[in-house]
């Protein structure tokens, strides 16, 4: 009689060889579409133990194989989901998913760390072909990290921002390294809620624009975008009770230095 475990792991086996090579065939497309894909190949399981105590990385918990770098750690409870690391994606899914924001926000926000938003860059994988310059400042190709980083209507809020919180830094390549840069600004300061709260605001206020221009064909100026951005991140603020700020300079006055 056949062992029955050594057989279907042999033909598990074989399945994730073939996701490995046959990379038009219609399932893998299916799998990759319902699941997603990372690095190296499809992953079943989020690894969502204690990173220090589960064995996921070696034959043993990683306090026991790597004891140095257990006691370098900075937080030891950490669970392996919050700190997965693919070939430098080190990615502080905290940061979004902690932050003060309405959670259709958050998703947002998430979506667009890993790259998948509609963005006309995206939409030609898909085999969609659109217009491919950046709707908001008209001239280069629209990519998810152009959109929220580097075009000059986001770096004209970004630099709006970063003068009010009194904080220089360059920014970093894409939105997944943004998230990881913004966790350390500030450390511990009492403006911790409203600095985590920002990329969130910043991002989804230069989307709702962005549609308006591609649906509606109609556009609103750059100021008028810096105070819906204000608007919008105030009542967040409100919402959570952060403080009453009666009007916007208050809260102004609350987030400068
Ligand atoms: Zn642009």
């Amino acid at each position: 009689m056949k062992n029955l475990r050594k057989f279907n792991e042999a033909l598990l086996g074989k399945w994730l060889w073939r996701f490995g090579m046959e990379k038009e065939a219609f399932w893998r497309k299916v799998i990759m579409a319902k699941y997603g894909i990372m690095e190296g190949g499809w992953m079943s399981n989020i690894p969502n133990g204690p990173h220090g105590d589960d064995v996921w990385c070696s034959e043993e918990p990683l306090k026991l194989a790597y004891p140095a770098l257990y006691r370098i750690a900075y937080v030891k409870e950490a669970v392996v989901a919050d700190c997965v690391h693919f070939r430098g994606d080190f990615v502080h899914w905290e940061s979004i998913w902690k932050a003060k924001v309405p959670p259709r926000v958050a998703f947002f926000s998430w979506t667009a760390a890993l790259g998948k938003i509609l963005t006309a860059d995206n939409l030609r994988c898909c085999g969609i072909i659109l217009v491919s310059w950046c709707y908001m400042c008209k001239a280069d190709g629209e990519s998810v990290d152009h959109l929220f980083l580097h075009c000059p209507y986001a770096k004209e809020l970004w630099d709006m921002i970063l003068a009010l919180f009194g904080i220089y830094w360059v920014m970093p390549k894409r939105v997944l390294d943004l998230f990881i840069c913004l966790q350390g600004s500030l450390g511990s300061h009492q403006h911790f809620v409203v600095w985590k709260a920002i990329p969130h605001c910043l991002m989804w206020c230069l989307w709702r624009e962005r549609n308006v221009r591609v649906f509606k064909g109609c556009e609103i100026s750059v100021v008028e975008l810096k105070l819906q951005f204000y608007r919008s991140l105030m009542d967040w603020m409100s919402a959570i009770r952060l403080d009453r700020f009666s009007n916007m300079l208050e809260f102004l006055d609350y987030c400068s230095f």
